[in-house]
């Protein structure tokens, strides 16, 4: 076996590749592209292309795709091979610097939320050449993004590289207030912390809910779950270790930064996480990650489960957004400095995201809301549906003493008049971590821990880069016109203090004083996808998303849609995977067990006169009424679902189901698991979750 660094990247047209293939010029002039945004020319383009073409030929592959993210939250692509007739009746293999720049996929079938009935049918795909394109399947995939004809975002990465242009634009300003000149570009990084589940696929195939929804509908608790914290960091057990040695090496060649691997809180669950990188860059390894996880669990013999619910009583999973602004000169804008220059700036920085994330709580809680999440938060393993700031007690002491113009105490200096220039040096513990925050500051990043597990991280992350660019524009236009820099600065530091300090909350996002002493403070608590979603219409979050050109008004439509329907849709194949289960599968086992208990006592009382029959009447009994009570509550969640179709309005469809479809999804799990837990295992009609969380050795 090779060496890491031998193989690593081996799969990706990166840096080197292009330095050693592409002449000196074109090298110069893609790099300007894919450093400043300039724009490339078809000359080049075609150069880039035969480069691209010959490279991945050589590696073995035939076709070529523009590989998109679409609103489903999966990855897209469409094969077409580089072959062109020759006129000797063979083939020679070609690509052109128009087929690397622009693709046209048929987009009619791909969800829109209503932003094509208005367009064209037909979509295309535009380069993204700040992403580098890389080998799957025998297919040279270049990163796009997917937009209509009248170049209306149609995917999650053209208004996610948009916000980070705004972010650009408005750090650049106010880095420019504190005199840099060198600096020519801002980017977001990002490292996303993965976790996932992994359980024995052939029992996986027995359980139609796994199958067609990607989480447990049913199932009673198991004798054994996560009470003994015996998972977490645990050794990892064989079967799984060779998985993520396989699965290493199949991200470390596509150029993901794997770096972190460990048991995680539930039994079978675990996490990945990369080294952290540009967010565009991080958000399109994210979902190649998650396809390559689960490819590489089929070769053994495991499925890997990434939704965030997929078992009721242990752990779900989520990714932590570990999120940071960085120039391209190499400085981290949220790390605190040495000098009184860079406290100044960090001091700035963190104003900014602290006034974002209360000014757009609400927009934070929007970039998370799915189906499968809401099993999640607010239920005392994930932060709850209200977001809040950790800074830590050190920090938000600091803070506290620029408020009020108070002397503050450090442990080296003493007693120091703080001011926007002058910070006490604090511990950067990233060990003393609240995990119960939604959005936490660790040292130098802060960690958006909301997001699900499933989720592209495009969302979350189109949200936190505008709503901070509106606070550096708000804090730039402020600066720019001001008279004497330094107390203007001062002032409006202490201001985003005193006017956004609701949003820092240090304690236990888990208990249930912190949810009532939220609302004291006037916080937004969104249990439900329903909840929320409508709030990405209000107008101030119009405003901000169309003035930094993120979205337009119709593009936000169709993302309400879009998240609505999706919500609308999961849980009805849920509901239905539910009816199709207790039908066709549970019933029958009971009924079968019951039948051949009955037959038993029979028989007993032949063999055995005057025998009572105790133990199989009382089972007999029970179970009887549970297969009443299951066949009934099937019933109704199959006519609540059918009433559904009468709603016309998305809105009212999701709250209904929200309202009334899960309430009854809940009480016919009820009977049915009480049956598993009566019912002898040899009449269960699929594995159960001991089975599930326990099989994997
Ligand atoms: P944990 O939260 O599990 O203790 P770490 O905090 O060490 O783990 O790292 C979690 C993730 O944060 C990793 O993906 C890491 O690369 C990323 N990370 C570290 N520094 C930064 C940064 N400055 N900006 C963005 N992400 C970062
Ligand atoms: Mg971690």
């Amino acid at each position: 076996m090779a060496a890491v660094p031998e193989y690593f990247g081996s799969l990706v047209f990166d840096d080197r590749v292009m330095k050693a293939n592409l002449s000196a010029e074109v090298y110069q002039s893609l790099r300007k592209t894919i450093d400043e945004g300039a724009k490339l020319n078809i000359g080049v383009a075609n150069a880039v292309a035969a480069a691209m073409k010959d490279w991945a030929v050589a590696h073995g592959a035939t076709h070529f795709t523009h590989w998109f993210q679409p609103l489903t939250g999966v990855t897209a692509e469409k094969h077409d091979s580089f072959i062109t007739p020759s006129p000797d009746g063979g083939v020679i293999m070609e690509f052109s610097g128009k087929e690397l720049i622009q693709g046209e996929p048929d987009a009619s079938s791909f969800p829109s939320g209503g932003l094509r009935a208005t367009f064209e049918a037909r979509g295309y795909t535009a380069w993204d050449p700040t992403s580098y394109a890389f080998i799957k399947d025998k297919t040279l995939c270049i990163p796009t993004a997917f937009c209509g004809y009248n170049g209306e975002a149609l995917d999650k990465k053209t208004p996610l590289l948009r916000s980070m242009e705004a972010l650009n634009r408005q750090a650049l300003r106010i880095l420019r207030l504190f005199g840099s000149t060198e600096v020519k570009r801002v980017n977001t990084a990002v490292g996303p912390e993965q976790e996932y589940f992994l359980v024995d696929a052939d029992m996986w195939a027995k359980r139609r809910d796994l199958r067609f929804t990607g989480r447990t509908l049913f199932g009673a608790k198991p004798p054994k779950g996560q009470e003994m914290d015996d998972h977490y960091f645990g050794t990892i057990k064989p079967r799984v270790a060779a998985y993520m040695t396989d699965l290493n090496d199949e991200l470390w060649k596509l150029g993901i930064l794997a770096k972190t691997q460990h048991n995680e809180v539930a039994p079978a669950q675990h996490e990945l996480a990369p080294i952290y990188t540009t967010t565009n860059v991080s958000t399109d390894h994210n979902q190649l990650t998650m396809e390559v996880m689960q490819k590489v669990a089929a070769r053994h013999g495991l499925v890997c489960l990434l939704h965030e619910k997929p078992f009721v009583g242990v752990n779900g999973s989520g990714k932590h957004n570990n999120w940071s602004i960085a120039t391209d000169t190499g400085v981290n804008l949220l790390s605190p400095g040495e000098t009184p220059y860079e406290n100044a700036q960090f001091l700035l920085f963190l104003c900014a995201v602290i006034k974002a994330v209360d000014d757009y709580q609400d927009l934070l809680r929007i970039s998370v809301a799915t189906a499968g999440n809401d099993h999640r938060l607010g239920a005392n393993e994930a932060p709850p549906a209200v977001v809040s700031i950790f800074l830590g007690d050190e920090l938000a002491a600091i803070l506290g003493c620029i408020e009020h113009d108070a002397p503050y105490t450090s442990i080296d200096t003493g007693k120091v008049r703080l001011g926007v220039d002058v910070l006490p040096k604090f511990r950067r513990d990233t060990t003393d971590r609240n995990r119960t925050s939604p959005f936490a500051f660790t040292g130098n990043k802060f960690e958006f821990r909301m997001v699900g597990s499933s989720d592209s991280i495009a969302c979350a992350n189109i949200m936190l880069n505008t709503a901070v660019a509106e606070s550096l524009r708000v804090y730039a236009d402020r600066l720019e016109g001001a008279e004497d820099f330094e107390s203007a600065l001062q002032a409006m530091i202490r201001k985003t203090i005193q006017d956004h300090k609701r949003i820092i909350f240090n304690g236990n996002g888990y208990e249930e004083a912190w949810i009532r002493e939220a609302e004291k403070r006037g916080l937004s608590n969104c249990r439900t996808t329903p909840d929320c979603v409508a709030r990405l219409l209000d107008g101030k979050n119009v405003e901000l998303l169309t003035s930094h050109r993120v979205f337009t008004r119709a593009e936000l439509e169709s993302r309400y849609e879009v998240t609505l329907e999706n919500y609308c849709k999961t849980i009805i194949i849920e509901a239905n995977t539910m009816v199709d289960m207790a039908r066709t599968e549970i019933v029958p086992a009971v009924e079968a067990c019951v039948l051949d208990t009955a037959r038993a006592a029979a028989a007993k009382k032949e063999l055995v006169p005057g025998c009572s029959c105790e133990y199989e009447a009382g089972l007999v009994k029970r179970l009887s009424a549970l297969v009443d009570q299951i066949a009934v509550r099937t019933a109704e969640l199959e006519e609540t679902v059918l009433a559904l179709s009468a709603i016309g309005d998305i809105g009212a469809e999701a709250a209904a189901i929200r309202d009334k479809v899960l309430p009854k999804m809940g009480e016919l799990r009820l009977p049915c698991d009480q049956a598993e837990t009566l019912t002898p295992r040899k009449y269960w009609p699929f594995p159960t979750y001991g089975d599930l969380l326990f099989g994997v050795r």
